[in-house]
């Protein structure tokens, strides 16, 4: 609908301008105003050219002195002019003869530019001016002028000349207040035209600090609505999702009793919390929501497990999903070990499983012989039919953006019921993303380790003392330790990566021919990787060669020693979730981070955090800090979660009250719908998928 806010009304945007706004994401005069400048030039002061610091952006006036012509290597005009404080050079490479005559000596000029060092002292080169007898002179500007983002094409000019337009189509009503009074007055924002109008023209004495930073008032008014509308959007659909019924499943302990009883732990104080807040979501008529995050290690399948087991005792089925073959595997032989002597049956899926075995597998998850279900993405394909689904675990998922979140949930529906929904994952979020990206799920915290375990000693080595870290592993393994070399490369490339460990495996193999060395890379067939992994988890190999497949979930407790090779191209997470695969017994373990020199100040930075401390919220909060939000969420996830205006970092100390208005404005759903469609083109779209 090509509407009354369609930026080709205004004077000026053609087919061609609209198309470079389009390059800015501006299609709507309402885009072109939330546009908001980088930083502002102040033009409405006249500066003494004698107070000028190099880097100043200001306006000076003055009478010219001298103007004269420089020949030699490039040919400029050079104007020297004084204003009763300090004289300043202008230098001019391009000039007509009327722009010469214009500046000659006893004009006066004002001029707009960059002071910078000159041969003579302070000069401006090609400022803006303008000439003149001696009056006549415009009045300086009333407010700060805007520099906005650009494009190629696009001049300041031209954008600044659209915004006025886009001003005073503001000032006509256009564009409408969406947060309420209450609201407002609340949390102390401006109104939205305000605000607007204040950050493209802001006064003479605004605080361009507080500007600069993204942190005035009515810039936290525009991030504020912008995070309120992603939120709003998680909500509904949680609402949309929950107004779904799902199968009220009380705990029994019919089956979770016998296999408590037969653990040799009991399970953790934190442990016992959360699979408690799992088992009354489980119970309710309405689907579970829940997201787990657990440190790396502290035992989140004991958490699936007793899930699983409420969804049997109550005659539904339940599926376990992860995210790579090796850990569907190493969790169907759990499970399998733990339920078969319950009586319950465990089918397993994965994209490599075929032919016969896997009809078998396909059958019995149909006809709801096999209760419990594992398996990689295999499982949300088209031809699994699932029997009474009532549960879906989806294990180490930290990956997984809203889409795919939905997708999922879609999946398992059955009729009119959808199924229960647990995500645990690998990663612990820091909170201000998990209060923006997760505003959809229930979050229970894992906040404490089986005991025993002697936390992780990592080092931190240049590989030009590889061939003393190769003595290292021969001593560890010789007093029956085992150890995972881990290879890494550029994540785009698994080929590479693989190849890469290939050659790694038999380079060791030669300066280590006492040792059993195996390995495991992405390209192996199925078989094969989980052959070696057996293999390695019965101690028949020292040393597992691996890529990054092994990140996540794998469980060889004997296993004490990590090497990782160029461990500067990992996130802070990634390196977190790898070093997570030692120190799950009693020995003391350590990782050794073997980069290759030089590292930047923030390789540097970024290893040394590995090296103090083994909390992996704090990993994951300094890997934030250092990486942003991509990074610690993936790039799926960073799809969902781009802003306009609002910075999760800069901005995180409004989330809390984002929230509460969020809760608030639920009971208003034109009101909602009305600020998501603002903000998110594909806000309306979320719940469709
Ligand atoms: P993660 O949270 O990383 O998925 P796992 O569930 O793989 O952790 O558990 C890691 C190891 O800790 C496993 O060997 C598991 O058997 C063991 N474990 C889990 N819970 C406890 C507990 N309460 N006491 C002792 N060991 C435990
Ligand atoms: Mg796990």
């Amino acid at each position: 609908m090509a509407s009354a806010n369609d930026i080709t009304q205004l004077k000026g945007v053609g087919a061609a301008m609209a198309l470079k706004l389009e390059r800015l994401g501006i299609t709507q005069i309402q885009d072109l105003l939330f546009h908001l400048p980088l930083r502002y030039q102040d033009r409405t002061r006249i500066v003494p050219i004698g107070s000028l610091q190099p880097g100043d952006e200001v306006v000076v006036e003055g009478e010219v002195r001298v103007s004269d012509i420089q020949m030699g290597r490039r040919r400029a005009l050079l104007c020297r002019i004084q204003d009763g404080t300090g004289t300043l050079t202008l230098r001019f490479f391009h000039f007509s003869a009327a722009q010469k005559n214009g500046l000659a000596p006893g004009k006066r000029v004002r001029c707009f530019g960059e002071a910078r060092p000159g041969p003579n002292g302070l000069e401006m080169v090609h400022p803006e001016y303008r000439a003149s007898g001696n009056d006549g002179l415009q009045p300086t500007d009333t407010h700060l002028t805007p520099v906005y983002p650009m494009t190629e094409g696009l001049q300041q000019n031209k954008l600044r000349k659209l915004m006025e337009q886009a001003l005073s189509w503001l000032d006509t009503g256009h564009i409408e207040e969406l947060l309420p009074a209450s609201v407002r007055s609340y949390w102390k924002l401006p109104e939205l035209k305000a605000a607007l109008r204040y950050l493209h023209t802001p006064p003479v004495d605004a605080d361009q600090h507080l500007l600069l930073a993204g942190r005035h008032p009515a810039q936290r008014r525009l991030a504020f609505e912008e995070l309120l509308a992603h939120h709003l959007t998680l909500l509904k659909l949680r609402q949309q999702i929950q107004q779904d019924g799902a199968p009220a499943m009380a705990a029994t302990g019919h089956f979770s009793q016998p296999f408590l009883a037969q653990l040799p732990f009991s399970l953790t104080n934190a442990q016992q919390r959360v699979s408690q807040e799992v088992a009354v979501d489980l119970a309710q008529p309405r689907p579970m929501l829940r997201l787990i995050q657990g440190d790396v290690g502290s035992g989140k399948t004991m958490i699936a497990a007793l899930a699983a087991l409420q969804a049997v005792e109550n005659g539904f089925q339940a599926a376990i999903m992860a995210p790579t073959e090796i850990l569907a595997e190493q969790h169907f032989n759990n499970f399998q070990a733990w339920l078969e002597p319950l009586g319950i049956q465990v089918a397993w899926l994965v994209g490599k499983l075929k032919g016969k075995r896997r009809e078998q597998q396909l059958a019995s998850i149909a006809d709801g012989s096999a209760q419990v279900v594992v398996g990689t993405h295999a499982l949300f394909q088209d031809e699994v039919r699932f029997y009474n689904l009532g549960l879906a675990i989806i294990d180490e998922q930290h990956r997984f953006g809203v889409h795919q979140r939905l997708s999922l949930r879609e999946k398992g529906r059955d009729g009119i019921q959808t199924p229960h929904q647990l995500i645990m994952t690998a990663t612990p979020i820091p909170r201000t993303l998990t209060m923006s990206a997760y505003a959809d799920l229930d979050c229970s915290i894992i906040d404490e380790l089986p005991p025993g375990r002697t936390p992780v000693n990592t080092v931190v080595i240049d590989d030009s003392r590889r061939d003393q870290v190769i003595s290292r592993v021969r001593a560890a393994c010789q007093e029956g330790k085992q150890v995972y070399w881990v290879c890494t490369l550029i994540e785009e490339s698994e080929a590479l990566q693989c190849q890469a460990a290939e050659v790694t495996a038999e380079q060791l193999k030669e300066q280590l021919v006492e040792l059993r060395i195996g390995l495991v890379h992405g390209r192996m067939k199925a078989a094969e990787k989980a052959e070696v992994m057996q293999r390695f988890k019965q101690a028949e190999l020292d040393l597992l060669v691996a890529t990054t497949v092994i990140e996540v979930g794998v469980d060889v407790p004997n296993a004490s020693v990590m090497i990782i090779e160029n461990p500067e191209r990992l996130g802070l997470s990634q390196l977190h979730q790898l070093r997570g695969r030692v120190g799950r017994g009693s020995v003391a373990s350590h990782c050794v981070l073997m980069y290759h020199a030089p590292l930047s100040k923030q390789g540097k930075e970024r290893l040394a955090v590995m090296r103090q401390t083994t909390d992996g919220f704090r990993i994951a909060e300094k890997d934030l800090e250092l990486r942003g939000p991509g990074e610690v969420l993936g790039t799926r996830q960073t799809g969902d979660m781009q802003f306009r205006i609002a910075d999760l970092q800069r901005d995180s100390d409004l989330l809390d009250a984002v929230r509460d208005a969020a809760t608030q404005l639920t009971q208003e759903p034109t009101l909602t719908s009305a600020i998501t469609r603002r903000w998110l083109a594909q806000g309306e779209e979320y719940g469709h998928v």
